[in-house]
């Protein structure tokens, strides 16, 4: 076996960082034991990468080039200088390889219905949220209380096996989670009875949500970080999906609120003095004589607040006259009086004229 770093990698002394360090990545490439199963493949490796953690550090390399291997005794390569360089070699990363051990919590959707006001106000509102925590009694080990969790031998810990395939372009490696442990690079002999082995259990949670003044139904709020909890990772994210409650009294539309206001036919004639629910209490208002069916009058800025913007909509009153079905006799005559002053013929008469021709038609009477 060769003993000389430069000429385990095959290189001459006066090698280029560069060029050494792609000579590295063809030698290592030809030799991991992932991919030789020769005999002396798995000791050539580790040769090849003993050598090239030492040339590719300047300050070892000049320590090697003046005193030999003596100055290297007992020396062990760190193994995250290979991780690193050996990730693009087969198709995976680090992180990825990171991710199978830590695992993120999941995000989570929840509906919450609202007041009018809650929504006018920003009011800051408690929801429910059934999510997972991490097992109180194993703190997320998964494992029964004075057990320890063992390496899984299958995949060495590393929650993956990789599997290799001649093909056409030469030897292909995949990987896949580990069988065995299922990704989680452990396996566990006696499970926490509490969370089932599962390192989470379900708990329901009161999360505070601040709502931005003037959201409405459809809207979407996202939480960060309370949703599931992670194990090794981070906690997901909880969605809130907004829905308003109807008021009472007032129709919102938009920044706007509704109000429909019924007066009778002589209010609406003669004006009258009502009251209007507003956000911020009752209101005095006075109907103008002479309003008519359907007519609006805008409150202005006593609306909803704008979600995105300045200032408030408008409060609109929107005005129905009723009409009453039954009159007294005596309202009859008052009213008849009223198309009299109001220079209106009595069409009384012609429409029971009307109606009786329509039933001796349909053969009624
Ligand atoms: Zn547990
Ligand atoms: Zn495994």
């Amino acid at each position: 076996m060769a003993h000389d770093y430069y000429e385990v990698l095959g290189v001459s002394r006066d090698v280029s960082p560069e060029e050494l360090k792609r000579r590295y990545r063809q030698l290592a490439r030809q030799f991991h034991p992932d991919v030789n199963k020769d005999d002396g493949a798995a000791e050539r490796f580790k040769e090849i990468n003993e050598a090239y953690s030492i040339l590719s550090d300047p300050e070892k390399r000049s320590r090697y080039d003046h005193f030999g291997r003596e100055a290297f005794q007992g020396y062990t390569p760190p193994s995250d200088l290979f991780e690193d360089l050996l990730s693009n070699l087969f198709g995976f990363t680090t992180a990825e390889r990171a991710s199978a051990q830590g695992q993120d919590g999941e995000d989570l959707l929840a509906q919450l219905d609202i007041d009018l006001l809650d929504s006018a106000l920003g009011r800051t509102v408690e929801i429910d949220v059934e999510r997972l925590e991490v097992c109180p009694d194993c703190q997320g080990s998964r494992a029964k209380a004075g057990t320890q969790p063992q390496r899984c031998s299958t995949c060495s810990g590393r929650g993956e096996v990789r599997y290799q395939q001649q093909s056409f372009f030469g030897t292909l490696v995949t990987r896949r989670p580990c069988p065995a442990c299922h990704g989680q690079g452990q396996m566990i002999a006696q499970p926490c009875p509490a969370c089932r082995g599962q390192g989470r259990v379900k708990t329901s949670q009161a999360v505070s949500v601040g709502l931005p003044p003037g959201i409405d139904t459809g809207h979407r709020l996202r939480i960060p970080g309370e949703g599931n909890a992670g194990l090794g990772g981070r906690p997901g994210d909880l969605y809130v999906d907004i829905r308003l409650k109807p008021h009472p009294q007032l129709q919102r539309s938009g920044d706007d609120l509704i109000y429909p206001l019924s007066a009778s036919m002589v209010q609406a004639a003669l004006g009258t003095p009502v009251t209007i629910p507003t956000l911020k209490g009752e209101e005095a208002f006075i109907l103008p004589p002479g309003t008519q069916p359907g007519s609006e009058f805008r409150l202005k800025g006593k609306g909803m607040p704008r979600l995105r913007g300045r200032g408030q909509g408008d409060l609109v009153v929107r005005v129905q006259v009723v009409v009453p079905k039954k009159l007294s006799s005596r309202a009859q005559k008052l009213l008849q009086e009223l198309a009299q002053e109001l220079g209106e013929g009595n069409n009384q008469g012609k429409a029971e004229g009307l109606k009786e021709k329509i039933k001796g038609a349909l053969g009624l009477e």
